[in-house]
């Protein structure tokens, strides 16, 4: 921290973790430059707080000590590969926040929960976050959700002790990529499904950046249905892994309808969680989820009994599997959060027969294999979006006799300047869902695919989604 006090420190990207970034350094004193495509709003309140704004830049500016990346900057942006040919350090916010952390009245900073994987993170990390505070711990969800870290690592109370004492972390492999000190306490690879690698430039990059946050932690915990996570959890000297089956010595899992720990328990057959019927938030891969938390919260010394009120009183977060309403005997379900096959092929799997709402940005994505897997519960589907005609492709090859419905959008509606609004495509959607629909299915909107064609985002999306179910009333 000393070092940084000093150092002169260039903010590349203006983003949320960015800009928190620049305001925590410039309360330390340390010299801060901002760089930008754009002079957004708030360069204005940084540099009237002592900052230099330097515009856009390809090449570091001497006497620059750190970079610190906006997340979303990829390894040949020229900024950072000229950082790179020079030796000079690029970090992104979590190592950041990691350097700054303040101690706590015990001399140490409040400990790191960490979760990283394709799909889930959030939710396990808001899991984590209420389980943590029903333990009574003085908890919060920061990183890829919520507060920034370096917000959270450096709050303090009136009085000056440290606001937080246990920290959930959220890490995005674009995080982790930009990480190279951080030791969580405890630390999960959900799982590692095919997403970004446009990105990371390869499956196997895009692996072994996630894998970056078992390097320095001494428990090591992954889901054992998912084979990626497995073997980096495998390879690690005290993994844990969490199963849907029994569980066997060193894992959490499913036992006559409970949850139950034998990774932490000091009873050999292991102790009792809670009754998995008493999860509130539906499918398989919550109950993953759920358990994966369990175990960072009890490699944290949570007591059972808190880890089963936590995961209880839990509720789900938006646009994750949220039942919207029930008209005439069908439930309707908001799972906008499922941008990538990955993700809808879980939320499927949560649903008997479903009539499925698809499509949007597939972003290089194959949705062949979430096609055959899910045949069989198709009752009927309902196309959108501008990767559509993929989905379509991929129907008639695996499930020919379910019927699809498609509705133009993306590049010849939605939010291109055609005249055509999101609100009317999704009319439009929820209008050949409901004539597809039986009483007792279920119609999900987990598309498979980025939103951006037609809505802002996968908030707009399921948003739309909900206004146009209540809407039939
Ligand atoms: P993330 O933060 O990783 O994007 P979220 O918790 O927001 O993950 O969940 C996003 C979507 O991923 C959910 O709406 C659901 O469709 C799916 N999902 C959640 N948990 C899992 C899991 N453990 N395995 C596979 N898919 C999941």
């Amino acid at each position: 921290m000393t070092d940084l006090r000093d150092a002169t420190v260039l903010v590349a990207g203006l983003g949320v973790s960015g800009v928190a970034a620049a305001r925590v350094l410039l309360g330390l004193g340390t010299t801060v430059a901002l760089s930008d495509a754009q002079e957004r709003p708030v360069v204005a309140e940084l540099t009237a707080a002592g900052a230099t704004w330097l515009g856009e830049l390809s090449a570091v500016p001497d006497g620059t000590d750190l970079v610190v990346t906006s997340p979303g900057w990829r390894p040949d942006h020229p900024l950072l590969a000229d950082a790179a040919r020079r030796g000079v350090e690029v970090v992104g916010e979590p190592e950041l926040a990691w350097r700054l952390r303040i101690a706590g009245p015990d001399g140490v900073p409040a400990p790191w929960l960490a979760v990283t994987g394709t799909n889930g993170k959030t939710t396990t990390v808001t899991m984590l976050e209420a389980v943590l505070l029903a333990a009574g711990r003085r908890a919060v969800a920061a990183g890829n959700v919520g507060r920034p870290l370096v917000e959270v690592v450096t709050a303090r109370d009136p009085d000056g002790t440290p606001t937080f004492d246990a920290i959930a972390v959220e890490l995005s492999s674009f995080q982790l990529h930009w990480s190279s000190t951080l030791a969580p306490a405890a630390a999960a690879v959900l799982n590692v499904a095919d997403d970004h690698t446009d990105w990371h430039g390869s499956f196997a990059a895009y692996r072994d950046a996630k894998a970056r946050i078992l390097e320095r932690t001494p428990v090591a915990v992954a889901d054992a249905g998912d084979p990626v996570a497995a073997a980096l959890a495998a390879a690690h000297p005290h993994p844990v892994t969490v199963t849907l089956g029994e569980p066997g010595p060193g894992q959490l899992g499913v036992r006559a309808g409970d949850l139950v720990d034998r990774a932490f328990a000091t009873e050999p057959a292991g102790e009792v969680l809670l009754e998995a019927g008493l999860l509130q938030v539906p499918g398989p891969h919550n109950t993953i989820n759920a358990l994966v938390a369990a175990a960072l919260a009890r490699a944290a010394g949570v007591p059972a009994e808190a880890v089963g009120r936590g995961l209880a009183g839990f509720r789900g977060g938006a646009h994750r599997n949220v039942r919207v309403a029930t008209v005439d005997g069908v439930d309707w379900v908001d799972d906008s959060k499922a941008t990538n096959p990955h993700a809808a092929g879980a939320s499927l799997a949560s649903y008997p027969r479903v009539v499925w709402i698809a499509g949007g940005l597939l972003k290089g994505a194959d949705v062949d294999p979430l096609v055959a897997a899910v045949a069989s519960r198709l009752a009927g589907v309902v196309l959108l979006g501008r990767d559509r005609d993929r989905i379509a492709a991929a129907l008639a090859r695996h499930a020919p006799a379910v019927p699809v419905v498609t509705v133009p959008s993306g590049d010849d509606g939605g939010m291109d300047g055609t005249g055509v609004t999101a609100e009317a495509t999704t009319a439009r959607v929820v209008a050949a869902a409901r004539g597809l629909a039986r009483p007792g299915d279920t119609v999900l909107l987990a598309p498979a695919a980025a939103s951006m064609d037609v809505y802002r985002d996968y908030a707009h999306r399921g948003t739309a989604f909900a206004d146009a179910v209540r809407a039939l009333g």
